[in-house]
Parts: structure tokens; C-alpha cells; sequence
């Protein structure tokens, strides 16, 4: 393929990625997670707020189209977009992160990223946000802003800076664990076995279900609604009783389904080498 036929190839493939699952750019409603943790995405695309007396942290940006959706939901919680202090992600994929640079140019909030994703942030390439990221951050390192702190995990494999948010949310006179899952899962076309520009993917996916598997969880969530069943618990948590987020059990019970499906694929490539991902 000549280059050109490339960079057309990927605008085609990032214009039917944008387009994906239609629970992407759906509107879903902002609510209370616990303490001071919000939802503000769409029906799939999972933007946290964390609201503070020194401004807010997002996480996630969505696509371009999907931030009026994210302003929305901020002012129906009653908080302001222009609070925007700290944008951080889940991992340079476009589903998390294409917006970054919109919402750093709008409200002059600083954008923080883990540094194995940081080339791929600042990239221009279709689909990439092109935003200058203002911290680089290394696994472990925290974010905090106004009493509340963020833990950065790094747990590569899916992206090479794929990162997994903890925080230690105080409600009602308890203290739970968050877990924002940046990704387990090995994408269509992923190759596992003898991946040149990737080389140890596969290692690295073996270190991040170690890292997941050891983090203490009360509140499950993650970069996709899908992974922690975002809309039933949303309509349980209406209806009354128990917060529904807390669910240390169907966090394991997913990490392990999880690090099961890509054990398999791993697996199947390596008696197939070359294969990639069905
Ligand atoms: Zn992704």
C-alpha cells in the first residue's frame, strides 16, 4: 500500500470506527456514582467527573460529537465545564480520547497521560487528538486536586499507556475503593505473537491482569459501560436500595472472564502465528 492509499485507509477507518456501537454517541443520564465520582457520558463511552472545591477532573473526552452530550450532563449535575481543571484517559483510542484537545482548548484544563501513550496523544494522524499533553505520568503516579487523589495504574497491552484509575471515594461516612478499568480486552486485528511494533503485548496483558487482580475494589467500572453493566445498574440504582456500583464480585468474576478470553487467544495464535485477532 503507497502511503497515501494509507492515511485514506486509516480516515476511512477511523470514520467507521467514530461510527461503532450506537450506544456511543447516545445520551445517557449524569448521576451520583458515590461521594464525589459522577458519570457524565454517553451510553457507553464512560466520562467520570471528580468534583472538587479547587475544580473538576474528567476522565475521558468521547469523540468531538459526543461533548455537547458531556457538557449536558455536567450542568445537569450543577457543575460547570469551565471548572474542567484535569483531563485525563483510559487509553489513546479515539473512543476515549479524540476530544481531549477540544476540551483542553474550550476550558484550559491541563491533560494528563500515562507516558507509552503519550506519542500516540500528541499524534496527528486521523483519529488522534493531536493534544499536547501538559504531564507525562508514570505508573503509580498520582493526579490530586482539592483533597481528592487519583492513582494511575499502568496496565498495557491494549494500548501501551493503557491506564487504570483508582480513587478513594468517601460516602456516607465510608471509604470505597474505585476501579476505572482502562481496557483487558484484545481488539479484532490485535496480534499477540511476533507483533513488531508492539513486541512483549502479550507480557504486558499478563502484567495487567496481575495489577487488576490485586487492586482492592468496591465501586467496578471501566473505560466502556459494557464492562461493568452500566445501563442495569443505572436502572437499579433508581430504583432504590443498595448502591448497585458497588460489586467487588462482578468485578472479579469480569477480570477473570477476561484474563480467561485472552489466555484462549493468546493461545490460538500461538499455534497459528501470524493470525492476529478473529
Ligand atoms: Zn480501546
Amino acid at each position: 500500500m503507497t502511503r497515501r492509499a494509507l492515511v485514506f485507509f486509516l480516515a476511512i477507518a477511523a470514520t467507521v470506527l467514530a461510527q461503532g456501537n450506537p450506544d456511543w454517541h447516545k445520551e445517557f443520564p449524569a448521576f451520583k456514582i458515590a461521594g464525589n465520582l459522577y458519570y457524565v457520558g454517553t451510553a457507553d463511552l464512560a466520562v467520570y467527573l471528580i468534583n472538587t472545591p479547587q475544580g473538576n477532573i474528567l476522565i475521558n473526552s468521547d469523540f468531538e460529537q459526543d461533548v455537547p452530550l458531556i457538557k449536558q450532563s455536567i450542568q445537569q449535575l450543577g457543575f460547570k465545564y469551565s471548572d474542567t481543571k484535569i483531563i485525563l484517559i483510559s487509553h489513546a483510542h479515539g473512543d476515549h480520547d479524540a476530544a481531549t484537545g477540544l476540551i483542553k482548548k474550550e476550558t484550559g484544563a491541563k491533560l494528563m497521560v500515562m507516558d507509552a501513550d503519550v506519542p500516540e496523544e500528541e499524534s496527528t494522524a486521523p483519529g488522534r487528538p493531536g493534544a499536547h499533553v501538559d504531564r507525562a505520568l508514570h505508573d503509580h503516579d498520582t493526579v490530586e486536586l482539592g483533597g481528592s487523589k487519583l492513582v494511575a495504574h499502568l496496565t498495557p497491552g491494549h494500548t501501551k499507556g493503557c491506564t487504570t484509575w483508582t480513587i478513594e471515594v468517601r460516602d456516607g461516612g465510608r471509604t470505597l475503593n474505585a476501579v476505572i478499568i482502562g481496557s483487558p480486552n484484545v481488539n479484532p486485528g490485535y496480534i499477540l505473537v511476533g507483533n513488531q511494533k508492539y513486541p512483549g503485548i502479550a507480557e504486558d496483558y499478563v502484567k495487567t491482569f496481575a495489577v487488576l487482580k490485586s487492586l482492592p475494589c468496591d465501586l467496578f467500572l471501566g473505560a466502556h459501560g459494557g464492562y461493568f453493566g452500566l445501563k442495569e445498574k443505572y436502572e437499579k440504582m433508581k430504583a432504590g436500595g443498595p448502591n448497585p456500583f458497588v460489586d467487588p464480585d462482578g468485578y472479579k468474576a469480569y477480570v477473570a472472564e477476561r484474563h480467561d478470553t485472552f489466555r484462549k487467544e493468546w493461545a490460538r495464535q500461538k499455534q497459528n502465528p501470524g493470525s492476529g485477532a478473529p
